[in-house]
């Protein structure tokens, strides 16, 4: 795209939310040196030919999140170390068309219901669902064409907290086999306090089960350089989710007391890895047992960069995947993506909860709003 197009199309972002523009960039409050505010440019095109638009949220204390409409995806998060260089911390690539081909759902937004589903099969108010087994025996993160897989309208929206822009997506009633239309909003705002915060909100015509969440893989070192396994973690979350072979939970609630679950102080992620079959892939069952403003869930530290992410949310869990499929067959920013190069911490209700009477429940009925926010903190010590 021109670059006179491109300005054009920023200042009629900026003044459409009555925001001062500066050299072709939107600027929202100035402070320091940076450039603040939202640019808005194009990503590529999809198969069918819809352009899939980028937009570039920045805060004045350097931070940077690049979000595309197809999937709602954040493809880069410029985050300082502790020496004030800025660096992306997740795993992404740079064009359209590496998204476009198989990928496990990097950075985007999963849904309709995300993480698995039994059989793909739900039963509600004695209807039974039959969804697509696109994992092994299971339905995983919505299906064939989940939400990570669909163009979203954006518009930039006002927020007092920074720059702020609104994802909606209507999923059709039957659409990957869910009942009702389903009207979801996505919210992302670059907060001045360093926080990329996610709220999601939906509405349906008929009761549904959902459950949102953002599929971003971090690596606080940056994406080029190596595994995860030395970052310090701490969950605050006493109880996990055990596991079948094919990662469904039993139904069981379990204590990670004396066990390599257990992250309730500060350990390193590869400590006691290797007593995971397989690796971490478990929903942590969160202290708090989801809120309604989000609270602390996590928190990451890297030693070389000295940088922290802190997660809060209201959900009342959350899935610590260690990114134990890739497999280094697929290259991004930052060069080949190996096994565990770059963890989840994908905060959700519990998985197959429409099967498990005993997690609570994820099923939106009309007339309800669903919440969740998730802020996803950074700072360096
Ligand atoms: C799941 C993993 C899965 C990954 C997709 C995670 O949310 O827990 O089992 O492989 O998504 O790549």
């Amino acid at each position: 795209m021109k670059l006179s197009t491109f300005s054009a199309i920023v200042i009629a972002l900026c003044l459409a939310q009555g925001i001062p523009v500066k050299g072709g960039q939107m600027t929202q409050k100035k402070s320091g040196s940076a450039p603040t505010g939202i640019a808005k440019s194009v990503f590529g095109k999809t198969k069918e030919g819809i352009t899939v638009e980028l937009y570039t949220l920045t805060n004045s204390k350097g931070i940077t999140a690049k979000i595309m409409t197809y999937g709602a995806t954040v493809t880069e998060l410029i985050v300082p170390d502790r020496n004030g260089k800025a660096g992306d911390v997740i795993l992404g690539f740079a064009n359209l068309d590496q998204y476009l081909a198989a990928q496990p759902y990097f950075g985007a937004i999963v849904g309709r219901v995300g993480n698995r589903i039994a059989k793909g099969r739900f039963q509600l108010n004695g209807v039974e669902y039959k969804l697509a087994t696109n994992n092994g025996p299971n339905h995983l993160h919505g299906g064939l064409k989940g939400f990570d897989k669909v163009v979203w309208e954006a518009k930039p929206v006002a927020s007092s907290e920074g720059p702020s822009i609104e994802f909606s997506y209507l999923s059709a009633d039957g659409e990957e086999g869910y009942p009702g239309n389903l009207s979801c909003k996505v919210v992302y705002t670059l907060t001045e306090a360093n926080e990329l915060k996610i709220d999601y909100t939906a509405t349906t015509d008929k009761p549904t089960p959902i459950n949102l969440t953002n599929h971003a893989y971090f690596n606080l070192a940056g994406p080029g350089s190596g595994d995860i396994l030395g970052h310090e973690m701490m969950l605050v979350a006493g109880r996990y989710t055990p596991v079948d072979d094919t990662l469904i939970p039993t139904g069981e609630i379990a204590s990670v007391v004396g066990t390599p679950m257990d992250f309730t102080k500060p350990a390193k992620i590869g400590a006691r890895i290797d007593k995971v079959k397989g690796g971490y892939d478990h929903n942590y069952v969160l202290d708090s047992g989801g809120s309604q403003t989000p609270v602390p869930a996590a928190r990451v530290r890297e030693a070389k960069t000295g940088r922290v992410m802190e997660v809060l949310t209201t959900q009342p869990g959350v899935q610590f995947y260690t990114g134990n499929f890739l497999d280094g067959t697929i290259t991004g920013i930052g060069g080949v993506y190996k096994k565990q190069y770059g963890f989840c911490l994908e905060t959700q209700h519990f998985p197959d909860s429409a099967n498990h009477p005993n997690f609570p429940s994820a099923i939106l009925k009309p007339g309800q709003t669903y919440r969740q926010t998730t802020i996803y903190k950074f700072f360096t010590e």
